[in-house]
């Protein structure tokens, strides 16, 4: 394999958006890809439902902030805004009144305002949750439900940094698709794990299984998760404060469980929010019949969602199916068409759904921002300011993180 200026690893939102800034600045560059696909946890996919369905991102969160946003709409997208309520909200099988929407809609501004007012000391989000039943469901829809993480081990600073993510929109086409889209001209090598990154030299040499790459710099776009899990060995061992971060920012999890319900829409409406709050923080959440397709998708988070993967797709399927019984009647399983469950902890090269902060560890964030040596960069989600977790946030990163590389490699 030939020396060039830049390698980037990983072809997900932020490394094609990086590869476009490098070639927009005259650099030569290669994208390595673990997998057969581009486009990493931006995946549309019809072949469960013959219709997109999102495995991964499906949300344009921040959509006058987002860059895909406008150029789903240049190009013909059918695009719903979803104002992101909970319409319809259950504690167990039982349909919460309204007083309890309240109590829930005022314990999500008092924990807003809570952690905005936060000055330090215990830095779990747990730390200032209200008791109770409409405290805990808004407590499910921002944590687990959102954030990937169960609330005591999610660290107040990182999630308070977090945007807040309106206007947000979903798409008939599929996000994954529109990723596609926007890297299709981008040139990379599939099924090409880069297993090592020697930077020991002047510039950095990749091995990969069909051979050694070098170039003068590299930019990671890994999941921290795979980087922890050491998916890539650096050689030398990478600074121990840059691997101390790869473990203080843990993936978290969202496990999607879409089901197809025919022949009834069970008195719901297309993109209504339906949450039931559970024991043991077995929350489940569903989009119901987004762009009235016949899915009910449901959403698992935090731990529940690992220990859901865990137990297997037959197991999460018949989760999701037996909680639209409690609530709608057993007929609800005469409806039951195709189902499906997400998987992402179980793919290799990606680990988990997002990253998320350990309590005490926000700053890790920042540690990854600095470059080893001047030639190893890191950029993705997970390194997207306010934008963090978020596929328009990683692009954000890939971007800027290129117009550093560039800005190095001239000046060097
Ligand atoms: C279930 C789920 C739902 C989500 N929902 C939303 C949503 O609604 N809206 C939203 O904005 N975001 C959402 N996200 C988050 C969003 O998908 C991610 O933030 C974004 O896609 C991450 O992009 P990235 O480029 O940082 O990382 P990735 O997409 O993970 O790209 C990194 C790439 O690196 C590759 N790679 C890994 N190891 C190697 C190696 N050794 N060599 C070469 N290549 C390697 C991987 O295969 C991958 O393609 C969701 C994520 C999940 C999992």
């Amino acid at each position: 394999m030939e020396d060039i200026d830049v390698i980037v690893v990983g072809a997900g939102s932020s490394g094609l958006a990086a590869a476009k800034v490098l070639r927009s600045a005259g650099l030569t560059f290669k994208v390595l890809e673990a997998m057969d696909r581009i486009g990493g946890r931006a995946f549309t996919s019809d072949q469960h439902f013959g219709i997109p369905f999102d495995i991964g991102c499906a949300w344009l969160h921040a959509a006058d902030r987002n860059p895909y946003f406008a150029e789903a709409e240049a190009a013909g997208w059918t695009l719903h805004h979803h104002q992101m309520d909970v319409d319809h909200l259950y504690f167990g099988r039982n349909k919460a009144s309204q007083t309890h929407e309240a109590e829930m809609s005022l314990a999500d501004r008092q924990l807003a305002g809570l952690m905005e007012n936060w000055s330090g000391g215990d830095d779990r989000v747990s730390s200032l949750l209200a008791s109770g039943h409409a405290a805990r469901a808004a407590a499910t829809f921002a944590g687990p439900l959102d954030f990937g993480k169960d609330f005591d081990e999610t660290s107040i600073e990182d999630f308070r940094a977090a945007a807040d993510l309106d206007p947000n929109y979903v798409s008939r086409e599929g996000f994954g698709a529109l990723v596609a889209r926007f890297g299709a001209d981008v040139p990379v090598e599939l099924s090409t794990p880069v297993r090592r990154i020697a930077w020991d030299g002047p510039g950095v040499a990749c091995a990969t299984d069909r051979g050694t790459l070098r170039a003068r710099a590299v930019i990671v776009t890994t999941s921290p998760a795979v980087l922890a899990f050491e998916e890539i060995v650096f050689i030398p061992e990478l600074p121990a404060a840059h691997v101390e971060a790869f473990f203080d920012l843990p993936m978290g999890m969202l496990t999607k469980l879409p089901v197809e319900i025919r022949g009834t829409r069970l008195g719901l409406s297309p993109f209504e929010d339906l949450l039931i709050e559970r024991q043991a923080r077995h929350d489940v959440y569903f989009l119901c019949f987004p762009f009235d397709t016949d899915l009910m998708v449901g959403f698992v988070g935090g731990d529940f969602a690992w220990e859901m993967s865990a137990a297997g797709e037959a197991a999460g399927v018949d989760f999701a199916t037996d909680r639209l019984c409690d609530i709608f009647g057993s007929d609800v399983r005469n409806h039951v068409g195709r189902a499906m469950m997400t998987n992402w902890g179980g793919e290799r090269f990606v680990r988990g759904a997002y990253a998320a902060a350990l309590p005490g560890r926000a700053a890790a964030r920042r540690t990854l921002m600095e470059p080893v040596a001047d030639r190893v960069f890191f950029a993705g989600e997970h390194l997207a300011g306010p934008l963090i977790q978020t596929c328009g946030g990683a692009r954000l990163s890939g971007e800027a993180v290129a117009r550093q590389v560039a800005a190095r490699l001239a000046a060097a």
